[in-house]
């Protein structure tokens, strides 16, 4: 079966009736981009830069910082590299030693919140990831944005960044794009408002359901209940989607949903045209996307989202995986 998924890997990502599906990888480290290539991936769909700051006693600088960003952006030349601001806290602690105090730490100060709290720390990673746009195609992507004010001061610090950058006459893309993650409800259901802001959409399913459903992503005892076809999770998915429809701005799925080959024909017809995933997930589920019609599962997807019965969501969507050539 590997054999044959191999045959695919320079083949394009193309539903039966002509809709084309861009499937990306996701990496955690420079030397990441190999095995993204290896999948055939059309770019990194999510750069996930917290694992330069973990377990090290010094916080990298602008130049470190900078050559890991470049290394992916010329590695990945010609594809795009969308490589997220630092995402720490709750389930990635800078230090795992360090006693965490934070009653709720997937509550508290993590992400973007932690960010702009040290916006020296914000400072010198959008001076590298600018540096970077140099170098490739690269776009910057915020972590956990709940709501606007944080997205209007990340947009000021990332300004003062390109202003120190052009002052120094150090080059830098001027047509970035920056875009937010929706992984927290209130940016779901706020999604038209972001979507006019931003310049895109990344959709953090494993984030987006943990809060969602009120379900500590990393505690076994509750990972029977950690399910992403509950209907309101489906919902804000939908809801994202139109928001960025409307507003005419990419959308994509970073999360663990995103390499689902269970969930891809679902998501592929509520309109989802961007795929973020692991890179060893990536020619299974363009093996679903070679077989699959569009328009059926566009159907499918409306009627399965009107649904808001868990034990009727569930065969509807193994019925779709199963009537598809
Ligand atoms: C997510 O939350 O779905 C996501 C892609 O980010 P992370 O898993 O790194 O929190
Ligand atoms: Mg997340």
């Amino acid at each position: 079966a590997q054999q044959k998924l191999q045959r695919i890997k320079t083949t394009k990502a193309v539903t039966v009736d002509g809709i084309a599906i861009d499937l990306l990888a996701n990496i955690e480290v420079p030397e990441d981009v190999i095995s993204a290539k290896a999948s055939g991936a059309a770019g990194v769909g999510l750069y996930r830069t917290e694992f330069l700051f973990m377990n090290r006693a010094d916080m990298p600088d602008e130049q470190e910082q900078f050559e890991a960003y470049r290394h992916v952006a010329e590695a990945m030349k010609g594809y795009p590299v969308t490589i997220r601001t630092l995402d720490i806290g709750a389930d990635k602690q800078l230090n795992p030693d360090e006693v965490v105090t934070a009653t709720n730490p997937a509550l508290g100060l993590r992400a973007v919140r932690y960010c702009l709290s040290e916006p020296h720390i914000f400072h010198t990673q959008f001076r590298a990831l600018l540096r970077a746009s140099h170098y490739g195609q690269v776009k910057i992507l915020i972590p956990m944005l709940s709501n606007l004010a944080e997205l209007r001061q990340s947009k000021l610090l990332l300004q003062r960044a390109k202003e120190s950058l052009r002052k120094e006459n150090i080059p830098f893309d001027e047509q970035i794009s920056l875009g937010g993650m929706i992984e927290v409800p209130a940016a779901a259901i706020s999604a038209e408002a972001f979507a006019q802001e931003l310049d895109f959409l990344s959709i953090g399913t494993n984030d987006l359901i943990q809060y969602t459903l009120a379900i500590d992503r990393a505690d076994d005892a509750v990972a029977h209940l950690y399910n992403p076809l509950h209907p309101a999770v489906l919902k804000l998915i939908n809801w994202t989607i139109q928001a960025a429809q409307k507003y005419q701005k990419p959308v994509s799925v970073c999360g663990e949903m995103a390499g689902d080959t269970r969930l891809t024909r679902l998501l592929v017809g509520m309109g989802m045209r961007q795929l973020s995933m692991h890179p060893s997930h990536i020619l299974s589920v363009k093996s679903q996307i070679l077989q699959s019609e569009e328009a059926v599962l566009g159907k499918q997807a409306k009627k399965i989202l009107s649904l808001s019965d868990l034990d009727k969501i569930e065969p509807l969507v193994n019925r779709l995986n199963g009537t598809q050539m």
